[in-house]
């Protein structure tokens, strides 16, 4: 029965040939800069975990939590959640694995799909990729800074334009929740000027109404007391510590008091990547200090800071001219074409032995006739094109110069392939 036509689910996407270089370029990228250079280690946990996991950990009165998870129970009637983020997964796995008894602090890297239930629109996906660093174990500023400059580092180099950092602390656990409480009365003295979503949810989660995009709402948060004012001493010498270290390597940034990122479990230092290119959905990337996370996921009280990325907007703010080529496909370097069916066997069995003697080599797959099979070589760049004839023959033809002329053995072709006996 013929069927119609299907269509990848609504806020996903197919990524093609020409973005999956892309991709895996920028995979490289963090690989070389996160993993070798600043050595983080790299780590994967499940796509899906408890529901309770993002409950506890990101906060029952954020989106994320409230609407944006996708639950479903399995066959026992356990609820789980597709991973909206990474941070509490690696939590639970720090804790899980009691990574607290290796040297602290653990550096961890990661690289996956994440997902939410958001309206789709440009750059915002129901499922998307981030890659995240995380530093679990130390409450030291430089590891604040560490992190922070580490993705700076990051989207300059995968050549992102148009980034500024905003850099905020949201000082201690009970600093905030008195913060909150000030909040709260400030708020419920303007209800009138707030947004209804904002206005609704006044006790609830207050911090939230400095995301708002109302007008009403904006001009009332401009006037609202500040948690940036209200820090304790020791928090605030750490984020002028965090500052200084920054400076230091002259890595701008703007003190930003209005911005206070989505999720219950952050402490400190926070901080958000935003790109000018990037229209609504500016966010690049993204974290700050969680120190009570893994305490709250069963674990002993201990800090961590860390950050996550979007890949998609990685690419999306990332200069067409210079990452447009980026890890393009290698043309191989011989190319095996056959002149008479009959040679089909031996071509295959001579390409497997170019590659693992390590010629970039491919085969005609096509059904060509042997001229579109060389203009196919031609077409993919190869630099050679071997032409097998119906008996045991091989000719090897060089596609730059149109020589042609009679090969004995693989050796000879790997021979005459190599770039200091050929040329480029
Ligand atoms: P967050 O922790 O929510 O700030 O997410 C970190 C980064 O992930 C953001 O700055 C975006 O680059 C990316 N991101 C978050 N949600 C989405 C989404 N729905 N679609 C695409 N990218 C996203």
């Amino acid at each position: 029965m013929a069927g119609g036509r299907l269509k990848a689910p609504r806020g996903t996407f197919d990524v093609l040939p020409e973005d999956g270089r892309r991709r895996l370029a920028l995979f490289n990228l963090c690989q070389a800069l996160v993993a070798h250079s600043a050595g983080f280690e790299y780590v994967e946990t499940p796509a899906f975990e408890d529901t309770e996991l993002f409950a506890r950990s990101v906060g029952g009165a954020t989106d994320i939590v409230q609407k944006e998870m996708f639950t479903f129970e399995d066959k026992a009637g356990r609820s789980l959640t597709l991973r909206p983020e990474e941070t509490a997964s690696v939590c639970r796995a720090y804790v899980e694995h009691g990574m607290h008894k290796r040297p602290q602090p653990v550096r961890l890297w990661y690289w996956g799909s994440f997902f939410r239930h958001e309206a789709p629109q440009a750059g915002r996906y129901r499922q998307f990729t981030q890659v995240g660093a995380e530093t679990i174990g130390s409450d030291d500023p430089a590891v604040d800074a560490e992190v922070i400059v580490l993705l700076a580092e990051l989207l300059e180099q995968a050549r992102c334009r148009a980034v500024r950092l905003r850099l905020s602390s949201l000082g201690s656990a009970a600093t905030r929740r008195e913060y909150r409480t000030e909040l709260a009365a400030y708020l419920h003295s303007h209800a009138s000027e707030l947004a209804p979503a904002v206005r609704e949810r006044i006790d609830a989660n207050p911090l939230r109404a400095f995301d708002s995009q109302d007008e009403g709402t904006r001009g009332v948060m401009a006037e609202a007391p500040k948690l940036l004012d209200r820090l304790e001493d020791e928090d605030a010498d750490h984020f002028a510590a965090v500052r200084a270290l920054l400076d230091e390597v002259g890595l701008g940034y703007e003190v930003d008091p209005m911005l206070v990122r989505g999720l219950d479990y952050y402490t400190r230092t926070v901080f958000e990547f935003e790109s000018a290119v990037l229209g609504a959905q500016a966010g690049l990337g993204g974290g700050g200090r969680y120190d009570h996370l893994v305490e709250l996921l069963g674990g002993d009280a201990t800090p961590a800071v860390g950050w996550a990325a979007g890949i998609e907007r990685i690419l999306l703010a990332a200069d067409p001219d210079t990452t447009g080529h980026w890890g393009d496909a290698a043309p191989p370097r011989v190319y095996v074409a056959a002149a008479a069916e009959s040679a089909a066997g031996r071509g295959f069995a001579l390409v497997q032995e170019l590659r693992r003697e390590g010629v970039v080599a491919q085969l005609e797959q096509g059904g060509r006739s042997l001229k579109g099979q060389l203009r196919h070589a031609d077409r993919l760049g190869a630099r050679f094109a071997v032409i097998l004839d119906g008996d045991a023959g091989m000719e090897l033809k060089d596609m730059r110069t149109g020589e042609q002329r009679r090969v004995g053995s693989a050796a000879e072709i790997v021979n005459a392939a190599d770039p200091e006996v050929s040329g480029p």
